[in-house]
């Protein structure tokens, strides 16, 4: 570890949005970025360490499909700079059960806005596709084709070595448990002593409070724990990415799933499906009300992709209670800023870190960020009302 105490910027916290801020970060200053990890780099007791992550175009709000398409050119920036593919465009569908609420509105006015093509069909067309689908007559499929897979933990992997080679002190093992400023310089207490910066990045996601409250006040954030599957498909061929696209179900409860990526075999998970937890109070147990969902869903809908279980991941969502994100100076700092993705920011991780570094070096940031205030008063009022669907 270096001995040095003194930086211009610390990022606190490395995970998805933490590793790409601290590559953007020392990108600009060099040795002057410093980033601080509790556990050892590239842990699973957060939320972005699996092999694959959604990405997408497809979203609710013209500004959610904007910022999308900065991420894609983001990444393709990282790829370029580490030499290695992070992106697989796959396509992607949506499948809307008549069940479902009317949320495709949202999805194509918002594609329309900023001018994204898509596709719809009926079930026997999708089944025709993708022979791997069993689906009711009733079931309407949008397919989008920049959709694809964020390869996660190589993601990670890329920023962190990426910031490394451009100068930046990495420390693991590094809880911050105090954070204050004086005299113009956070200082940062941690399990591996006293660190100062000028500027102060938090990333900390289901830890996020602990930090915020010392500066400002806590947030409402809701942690629940997630899971997904990956099992040994029957017809292990038939969910390649380049025959299976990544997809999700609209309707409620929501499912998602990929193709092979990373195990032998198809993935699935279901969005906000796990019980209230905290980052210190969650198991790693699979849990078993979740895990019947899972296969009941792939047993009705995807028969040839189930089979007995290759792995099952446990993982934390930490969510906002609108789902939006906070990009945001911390009130009453200039120069400090946090960022929380409302579980679902891994696809923005190349842009959310940039935007955080200009933020807190700029005060603006290219990207447009307008919607993701810390003022929300969603944030900080008493019972505020949860809509965690995206
Ligand atoms: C099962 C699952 C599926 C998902 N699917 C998708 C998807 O398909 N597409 C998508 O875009 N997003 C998805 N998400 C959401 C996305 O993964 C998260 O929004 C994103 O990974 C959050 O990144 P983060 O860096 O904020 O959090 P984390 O990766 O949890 O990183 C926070 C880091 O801060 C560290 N830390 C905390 N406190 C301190 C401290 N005091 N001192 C030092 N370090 C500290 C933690 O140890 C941790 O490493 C999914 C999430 C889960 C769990």
């Amino acid at each position: 570890m270096s001995a040095r105490r003194e930086f211009e910027v610390a990022v606190v916290g490395l995970g998805g949005l933490g590793s790409s801020a601290l590559y953007r970060a020392a990108k600009r200053v060099g040795a002057g970025a410093l980033g601080l990890e509790r556990f050892e780099l590239g842990h699973e007791r957060g939320a972005s360490q699996d092999h694959s992550r959604l990405i997408r175009l497809s979203y609710h709000t013209p500004q959610y499909v904007r910022f999308a398409q900065d991420a894609y050119a983001a990444w393709a920036e990282v790829e370029e700079e580490a030499g290695e593919r992070i992106i697989l465009r796959t396509g992607g569908i949506d499948l809307y059960p008549a069940s479902a609420p009317n949320w495709h509105e949202d999805y194509t006015r918002s594609l329309d806005e900023v001018g994204i093509g898509y596709e719809w069909m009926d079930a026997g067309e999708a089944m025709r596709r993708w022979p791997q689908w069993r689906l009711e007559d009733d079931v309407r499929v949008m397919f989008q084709e920049a959709t694809g897979i964020v390869a996660a933990a190589r993601a990670n992997s890329a920023h962190r070595r990426l910031a490394e080679r451009a100068g930046a002190t990495l420390v693991d093992s590094a809880r911050v448990t105090e954070v204050r400023e004086a005299g113009g310089v956070y200082e940062l207490v941690t399990e591996r002593g006293t660190f100062r910066a000028e500027r102060l990045i938090l990333t900390a996601d289901a830890w996020t409070n602990e930090l915020l409250e010392q500066l400002w006040r806590p947030i409402n954030l809701t942690v629940t724990q997630e899971q997904v599957h990956y099992y040994a498909s029957r017809d292990v061929e038939a969910f390649r990415p380049d025959r299976f696209p990544v997809w999700i179900w609209m309707g409620v409860p929501s499912f998602y799933g990929f193709p092979v990526f990373g195990e032998e075999g198809a993935k699935i998970g279901e969005d906000v499906g796990g019980d209230e937890v905290t980052g210190d109070t969650r198991s790693f147990d699979p849990d078993t009300g979740y895990a019947a969902r899972l296969d009941a869903f792939m047993q009705e809908h995807l028969p040839d992709g189930f089979g007995p279980y290759l792995k099952r991941k446990t993982c934390l969502y930490t969510m906002t209670p609108d789902r939006d994100f906070v990009i945001d100076l911390v009130p009453g700092h200039e120069r400090a800023v946090v960022g929380q993705g409302a579980a679902h920011a891994m696809k923005f991780a190349s842009v959310y870190g940039r935007s955080l570094v200009e933020l807190a070096f700029d005060g603006t940031a290219r990207s447009d960020i307008s919607a993701w205030g810390i003022d929300r008063e969603v944030l900080t009022m008493e019972d505020a009302p949860k809509s965690f669907y995206v």
